[in-house]
C-alpha cells in the first residue's frame, strides 16, 4: 500500500471511530460529483463490511477519481456513463464482463440488460447475491452499437481493472466470455478452449465461462456454464468460503 492510500485509510479510520462515539456506524463514501463525472456512489463503493473491506473500498474510490471524467480513448465521447464497478470491495468472488451496453451506458452499472439480469440469476444460483459479490468489465465505456473492444481502448482502459483487482483480491475471478478470458489471460485461444479451465491471473484462480449474453442466444450452453460455476463453488469453498445461501441443486 503506497503511503498515500495508508494515509486516507488512516484518515478514514479516525473519522469512523470519531463518528461511532455519536452512535453513527456507518458513512457515505460518495462525494459531490464533478460535473460529467458518473458519481462515485454508495452503490459502485458500498462500504466494505470487514477492516479488509473498509481499506478496500477507499482504495477503489482513489482508483475512480483518478478515472475522473475520462478521455483516455475515443469512446468517451460517445458515452453517458462510466460503468466502474459494483459491488463488495471485500468480495470473494468477482465477475468480469466484455464492456456496457446501452442500459449499463444509460444507468452506469454494470450487467444490468437482458444479459445482466441473466447474470443476476447466475449468481443467485450459486447462493449469493450481486451485493455479495464485484462486478466489473474490461471496458468502462460502451462501444458503438455493442461492437468488440478495439486494442487501444483495452489498453487505456485495463489498467484501471487490473488496479481494482489488485485491490479486491477475490478469491475467484470469473472471466464472462471471449473478450473478459482472452484479455485477462492474454489468450487468442477461443472461448470453447477457454471455459472450464482454470487459470491464474497475478495468483488469483480465474475460471473462464461462456457470457450471459451467449447463453441467452445459446440456451442449450446453460448446463455447461452451471457446470462451470460448480466448479467455482468448488473451489471457493477449498479455499475456506460458502456462499450466504445454499446454492441451486
Ligand atoms: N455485457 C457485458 O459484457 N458487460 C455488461 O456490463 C453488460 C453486458
Amino acid at each position: 500500500m503506497s503511503d498515500e492510500l495508508r494515509a486516507l485509510v488512516a484518515a478514514f479510520r479516525e473519522r469512523l471511530a470519531w463518528h461511532g462515539r455519536f452512535g453513527v456506524t456507518g458513512a457515505p463514501l460518495g462525494r459531490t460529483p464533478r460535473s460529467g463525472v458518473a458519481s462515485p456512489a454508495s452503490s459502485e463503493n458500498p462500504p466494505g463490511s470487514s477492516e479488509r473491506g473498509v481499506e478496500a473500498a477507499t482504495a477503489l474510490r482513489v482508483i475512480r477519481e483518478d478515472l475522473g471524467d475520462c478521455q483516455r480513448c475515443k469512446l468517451a465521447p460517445g458515452r453517458k456513463n462510466i460503468v466502474f464497478g459494483v459491488g463488495k470491495p471485500d468480495a470473494d468472488l468477482v465477475f468480469v464482463g466484455e464492456a456496457p451496453g446501452a442500459t449499463e451506458d444509460a444507468r452506469g452499472e454494470p450487467f444490468v440488460g437482458d444479459a445482466g439480469q441473466l447474470l443476476t440469476k447466475m449468481i443467485a444460483a450459486m447462493g449469493f447475491a450481486r451485493e455479495d459479490v464485484y462486478i466489473a468489465n474490461i471496458l468502462k465505456c460502451r462501444p458503438p452499437g455493442n461492437r468488440d473492444p478495439e486494442p487501444d481502448e483495452v489498453e487505456a482502459c485495463e489498467p484501471f481493472l487490473k488496479r481494482q483487482l489488485d485491490t479486491l483480491r477475490p478469491k475467484v475471478i470469473v472471466a464472462l466470455g471471449r473478450i473478459a478470458a482472452q484479455t485477462l489471460l492474454r489468450s487468442d485461444a477461443p472461448i470453447s478452449a477457454l471455459r472450464g479451465r482454470w487459470k491464474s491471473y497475478h495468483g488469483i484462480a480465474l475460471l473462464p465461462t461462456y457470457h450471459p449474453a451467449f447463453l441467452l442466444r445459446q440456451p442449450g450452453q446453460k448446463r455447461t456454464a452451471w457446470e462451470d460455476l460448480k466448479e467455482v463453488l468448488a473451489e471457493l469453498e477449498r479455499q475456506g468460503m460458502r456462499p450466504p445461501r445454499p446454492p441451486a441443486g
